[in-house]
């Protein structure tokens, strides 16, 4: 007899496909529940079935969605008000004829997903997205572009979706010798991305969308700076705020491959959520505002002892009216020890400091989702996540409460007490989507301090035990407080916030990237589950009844 489940999961959906395959719209509802389109399995069981699918990442793609409706709406316009000439380079702000857009059309817009596996995608951007005229949908697997194709048929979407068996990057290059630019292109592959920058970044018609996702985030978020910088060009620190420096580690290696054919990024939104991060950025054409990217990079100096974090531009550019700005180099302020605990530093970057949204379009983002909202099962979360990242300061990186605490042993700090302490002492506090209990504050380090040293004072004190264990706590509760720290409630530290849903609760067990499609799975690990449980705490240090030494993963 079949089941009803409320929610999918992945055993779910497993144990339906095990009963045989009957009803396809029963199981698209398990898989994404409420979408328009059907997917069509060539095999009944995923474990045979060779094509990679994540049905965790659904908001992933409801946010794709919402991003490529308002985009497609903006770009046939735009493309209209920018010029490109032979060369490539732009003059913003002039009309353009027909003859030096190589790819001009005026009906919608043009779509290549890198990396489609089952088409899942591809059919969604066809059949919700409006004013999309053409979608390519590639993969470099067999299998995959036929399940493609047997899936686009079955959603009758052949007039828009074509399908490309090619290695992606191949095709994309092809694509831009033929002057066949897109609109947007899509690279959603399993780990790292920037293999592929440096095709997308050419392939794209000017003020193009390059919707990017990395999913290496062990990797860009603090546990192998060297893998990060050979993959990324930069090196990430460990902090708590190291979901943010993965989205300007991604961002920075976007401008880079774009800087190398003047062009540049203007992002319009960098979102960390789960086990991956998810930017959209337009790329533009101006080898002048090329020089610019210097003063949007930033290197990073985290002091070892207390975490609290520096930055300092490659470059500066200096503005002038009506002439063109000059640019300089920034001189290396005193940075041999740290003034709050007297520990060094270590070096990260080169990081995007430049800002991570543009709260014009996610102003046009939540619009379009609060007028349809029946159109995404992940709605909430979106309209949570959008909320804040809007309001979001544009300073780089952002303090956890419990972090700052734990560095000097004493009670955390209420999120709202410490805000408004903040606002109270005249510095501009905001949230970040990218963690819970975090504050983005345009303070320097030293009123962090301040306030832990008062909030200690003020009846919430550290045992002289736990004062002695560390030099670093020792040496920031013994400083002086030289601002005027009150913690009373202040309105502007309110962010009223409450009830917006921003992470999602564990969806299936084992959640996470998934696995790469089944070609490419270690050997001696036939199925999904037996790579899952050889793959738990492989991290951890031998035990005796585990004596096997633990494997490092420089995926
Ligand atoms: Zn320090």
């Amino acid at each position: 007899m079949a089941k009803t489940y409320d929610h999918y999961n992945e055993e779910a959906v497993m144990e339906y496909l095990g009963e045989g395959l009957k009803d396809l719209k029963r199981l698209t509802r398990l898989l994404e529940w409420r979408i328009p389109c059907q997917i069509h399995f060539r095999n009944l069981n995923f474990d045979s079935y060779h094509v990679f699918y994540n049905p965790v990442q659904e908001f992933n793609r409801d946010l794709s969605i919402a991003v490529l409706s308002v985009f497609a709406k903006e770009q046939p316009q735009s493309r209209k008000g920018l010029k490109r000439s032979r060369h490539g380079s732009t003059k913003d702000g002039k009309a353009t004829t027909g003859a030096t857009l190589p790819n001009s059309r005026e009906e919608g817009i043009s779509i290549f997903e890198a990396l489609a596996a089952t088409g899942l995608r591809s059919v969604r951007y066809a059949l919700e997205v409006p004013g999309v005229r053409e979608i390519v949908a590639n993969d470099l697997s067999y299998q995959a572009v036929e399940s493609i194709e047997d899936n686009v048929k079955h959603n009758k979407v052949e007039r828009i979706v074509r399908t490309s068996h090619s290695d992606a990057s191949l095709s994309m290059y092809l694509a831009k010798s033929d002057n066949k630019l897109f609109d947007a292109v899509d690279l959603d592959p399993y780990g790292c991305p920037s293999r592929f920058l440096d095709s997308t970044v050419q392939v794209l018609e000017e003020g193009g969308l390059a919707l990017v996702t990395a999913t290496d985030l062990a990797v860009l978020a603090g546990n192998s700076p060297e893998t990060c910088y050979s993959k990324y060009g930069a090196i990430c620190l460990r902090s708590p705020a190291c979901h943010e420096m993965a989205l300007r580690i991604v961002l920075q290696c976007i401008e880079s491959h774009a800087n190398r054919y003047g062009k540049y990024i203007v992002p319009l939104l960098s979102i960390s959520a789960d086990f991956y991060v998810r930017v959209f950025v337009r790329i533009f054409t101006s080898p002048a505002s090329c020089k610019q990217s210097t003063s949007k990079l930033s290197h990073v100096f985290q002091c070892v002892g207390c975490k609290c974090m520096t930055l300092h531009p490659l470059g500066v550019t200096n503005l002038r009216e009506k002439k063109p700005p000059s640019y300089s180099l920034p001189r290396l302020p005193e940075l041999s020890k740290c003034p709050h605990c007297d520990h060094s530093y270590q070096m990260g970057g080169p990081v995007w400091s430049g800002p991570l949204h543009d709260p014009a379009f996610i102003t046009k983002l939540l619009e379009l989702i609060e007028s349809s909202s029946e159109k995404f099962n992940t709605s909430k979360r979106m309209l949570g996540m959008l909320s804040v990242a809007k309001n979001e300061l544009l300073t780089p990186f952002f303090y956890t409460i419990d972090a700052v605490c734990s560095i000097v042993h004493c009670v955390s700090i209420p999120l709202l007490t410490f805000r408004s302490a903040l606002s109270n002492a005249g510095f501009k506090v905001s949230e970040t989507h990218a963690a819970p209990n975090s504050v983005k504050t345009n303070a320097p380090a030293e009123v962090i301090w301040d306030i832990v040293r008062t909030w200690v004072k003020n009846g919430h004190p550290v045992s002289e035990k736990r004062i002695n264990e560390s030099d670093v706590t020792k040496r920031i509760l013994e400083a002086p407080v030289r601002h005027d720290i009150r913690f009373e409630f202040n309105a502007d530290a309110d962010m009223d916030t409450e009830g917006l849903v921003r992470f999602q609760v564990n969806p299936a067990p084992y959640w996470g990237p998934g696995l790469r499609a089944k070609n490419n799975l270690v050997d001696g690990c036939a199925t999904k589950e037996a790579k899952r449980k050889a793959n738990q705490n492989k991290n951890k240090p031998p035990t005796v009844e585990n004596a096997e030494p633990a494997k490092t993963d420089t995926e």
